[in-house]
């Protein structure tokens, strides 16, 4: 049985554990807010201790076939394409392992012909000498398209349901395989059978009512720590950002409220990772980094030779999914830009201030050897 042939009735008929976290949701006064954050920063310290987990996102392509009226990466828009060929790819981790990089999130829309099995694999073997810990956010796919990268060393899957409102996610997803709601659902399942050991969901805040958002994620969560009990698991809680397209955020998610949240989530699930990126401004991050967040992107570029320029020579503009020949640009189109703009040392200094403890590298294969 999957996620997706219980998850309405998850939602109409609700657990305790998800009953508690919807209290939680309820407006509150300063007092009560500043209490629940509070106790969100010492479940946070009991738990992870004074650790944070630092990663990059690597973006591989931006070509896509799916039509979602959000992202700036829509078949819909005519924007400035590549995917990086492997000795380019590697060029860009180089950066980023010098940059002190050893946990890569490797990024790509959703495009068979670019981004294949085979590309993704080919990826992994290429970084994994460089990178201990590599994770995938890329289009969906059956367990058994999953066991090649898994077998290449992929050792996480990323997978954000975007909107869990199923109108919503019609309305949001024009066209494209990833119109099918379900079949996205049921993916953080299907990662864990091919035996990736860290999967990551969210939901993309602004499509939909910030609460009903947060309950479903909460009881997707609740769901997968009973099923996917061999993986760590991470929540990631993006709100929209400026993108091509410029689609305006209907159901915006206020700094207060995502405060909240964030809290809400901690002390309901002690044990979860939760992941906060550079879409989030500056002062908010650092605010945010002690009170229950235990990983943080820094640095990030979210176009396809975003960190050293690469794959400029290869540039095509496309409209409506044709390439416009002799059309290709000074750079590829972002996927959305980013808000917190600080290098990588910037962010360790900045944790080391706070009492937290930058981890760069936190696991290796040599683990399992050993064990
Ligand atoms: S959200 Fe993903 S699938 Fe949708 S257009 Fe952007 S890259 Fe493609």
């Amino acid at each position: 049985m999957r996620f997706s042939s219980q998850f309405d009735k998850s939602l109409r008929e609700k657990s305790h554990l998800l009953r508690s976290f919807e209290a939680l949701l309820d407006p509150m006064e300063n007092g009560a807010l500043e209490a629940l954050a509070a106790r969100s920063s010492a479940v946070t310290r009991r738990h992870f201790g004074k650790t944070m987990r630092l990663f990059a996102p690597l973006y591989l392509s931006n070509e896509c076939i799916n039509s979602c009226t959000y992202c700036g990466f829509s078949r819909e828009n005519a924007i400035q394409r590549v995917t990086l060929e492997l000795d380019q790819v590697e060029t860009e981790v180089r950066h980023l392992t010098a940059e002190g990089f050893r946990n890569i999130l490797l990024v790509a829309g959703e495009h068979p012909k670019f981004v294949s099995g085979p590309y993704l694999k080919m990826c992994i073997e290429r970084l994994r000498p460089h990178i201990p810990s590599l994770s995938i956010e890329v289009a969906p796919m059956e367990t058994i398209d999953y066991l090649p990268l898994v077998s290449a060393g992929a050792e996480g899957l990323v997978v954000y349901q975007e909107t869990y409102h199923r109108e919503t996610y019609a309305r949001a997803h024009v066209n494209g395989p990833k119109k099918d709601f379900d079949w996205r659902l049921d993916c953080p399942e299907r990662g864990h059978e091919a035996g990736f050991r860290r999967i990551g969901i969210g939901a993309l805040f602004g499509l939909w009512d910030w609460r009903f958002e947060a309950i479903a994620l909460a009881a997707h969560l609740e769901y997968l720590q009973k099923v996917c009990w061999k993986s760590q698991l991470t929540i990631s809680l993006p709100r929209l950002r400026p993108a091509a397209g410029e689609y305006e955020p209907q159901h915006p998610l206020a700094d207060r409220e995502f405060i909240q949240l964030i809290c809400a989530l901690r002390v309901t699930f002690p044990t979860v990772g939760i992941v906060l990126s550079t879409r989030e401004p500056a002062a908010l991050r650092d605010l945010l980094a002690p009170m229950g967040i235990t990983m943080m992107s820094a640095g990030s570029h979210t176009e396809p030779g975003g960190y050293t320029g690469q794959g400029r020579d290869a540039l095509h503009l496309t409209v409506k999914g044709k390439i416009v020949p002799g059309s290709g640009g000074a750079a590829a189109t972002e996927q959305f830009s980013i808000s917190d703009d600080r290098d990588a040392r910037s962010i360790e200094n900045l944790l080391t201030r706070l009492g937290l403890d930058p981890v760069w590298k936190d696991w290796d294969s040599g683990i399992l050897g050993a064990a």
